[in-house]
């Protein structure tokens, strides 16, 4: 089953849909995708470190601008291709103008609803009866015109709910175009095969090899089994933001290779580096904590198992990953939360 980064039903995303806009509102950035992307993951609070950011920025009383929105996005958020955004940039803007203008359109009739109830409420307070007539016709129309824009407005908001399902299926489809995986926005399988079978044309430096790590989180199913599949999903996220910070050469690269398996690939580097990158995401993996977002109580902490393995002469893509598998395999019957070297 293809995991994905937005999995809200559709009575959450409508609430969701009302505070992504009402922060998009608030702040200074641009009406576009990536500001919504953002404030959609903040409200949604599926992006801890995300969310942890902005709330730093906002407490220091930082303006969240369009520079702060694309930092934020580059560093929390998975980047996609240009193609896919400039497409889903266009859709989405036609969203935001509707749901502006007719929004505006309510204000103000709201506006003129409101000069003829205090106009009633001052004609009541005459106790003169006969003052009252003009004002109720007027007050009659004035609710029937406020109603319909209010109509309006609903069915503005439902039209952009639907449309905005359709831009985040657009977002998933893009993420997966572009070989990332949806959940985690780190590489997905078919990205991870391109890289590996791209190593292979290059023979390393002296004294450097090809390596590459298989990682896999220890009792996984017991997580799932314990605080149900969407705590194992931030699990899942937060193991590969750690890998994704851990693995910091440019030409490295981390990949969920599958469920809650990941494989680092680490080319023209030395085994040291790489046995180094591989112990750092294990530490950094068992001291991670999970908490209740609203008590901070720590609800489980994970510890993951890895297997290292170097590139040799004639091997493909299968031989390589087999052997750190196996070395994997080795982690986990040693009694895991370990790496072994092949
Ligand atoms: P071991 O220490 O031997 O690796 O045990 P394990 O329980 O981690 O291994 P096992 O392969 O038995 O279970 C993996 C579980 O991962 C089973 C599957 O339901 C779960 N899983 C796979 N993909 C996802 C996902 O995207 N989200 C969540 N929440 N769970 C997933
Ligand atoms: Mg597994
Ligand atoms: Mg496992």
């Amino acid at each position: 089953m293809a995991a994905k980064r937005y999995r809200e039903p559709k009575e959450r995303s409508a609430e969701l849909l009302r505070l992504t806009l009402a922060h998009m509102g608030r702040h200074a950035a641009a009406f576009n995708p990536i500001t919504f992307a953002l404030w959609y993951e903040y409200a949604a609070g599926i992006n801890p470190t995300l969310n942890a950011a902005l709330d730093q920025r906002v407490s220091e009383g930082g303006r969240i601008d369009d520079e702060v929105v694309a930092q934020l996005h580059a560093a929390h958020i998975a980047p996609i291709g240009e193609d896919a955004m400039s497409r889903i940039s266009t859709d989405m803007q036609r969203v935001m103008e509707g749901l502006v203008l007719t929004a505006s359109q309510t204000g103000s009739r709201a506006g003129a609803f409101g000069e003829q109830l205090s106009g009633l409420t001052a004609a009541l307070g005459n106790k003169d009866t006969s003052e009252l007539a003009p004002f109720l016709s007027e007050m009659a129309a004035g609710t029937a015109d406020m109603q319909s824009s209010v109509d309006a407005l609903q069915q503005r908001v439902a039209l952009g709910e639907s449309e905005i399902r359709k831009l985040r299926e657009d977002l998933d489809r893009a993420c997966s175009e572009a070989l990332l995986d949806p959940l985690t926005g780190i590489l997905n399988r078919k990205g991870f095969d391109q890289q590996i079978a791209a190593l292979f044309g290059t023979a390393p430096g002296k004294g450097e090899g090809h390596f590459v790590v298989m990682l896999d989180i220890d009792h996984f199913k017991k997580v799932n089994d314990t605080h149900g599949h969407l705590m194992g999903d931030r699990v899942i996220q937060g193991v590969a933001e750690i890998m994704r910070s851990t693995v910091t050469n440019p030409a490295h690269s981390v990949t969920r290779y599958g469920g809650e398996e990941f494989a680092v690939l680490m080319p023209a580097s030395t085994r040291q580096e790489c046995a180094q990158v591989a112990e750092a995401i294990r530490t950094r993996t068992k001291a991670m904590k999970i908490r209740n977002r609203k008590t901070q109580d720590v609800l489980l902490s994970v510890t993951i198992s890895g297997g290292m393995a170097e590139w040799r002469e004639g091997d493909d893509a299968t031989a390589l990953i087999a052997r750190a598998d196996a070395a994997l395999y080795r982690s986990k019957s040693d009694g895991r939360d370990r790496l072994t070297v092949a």
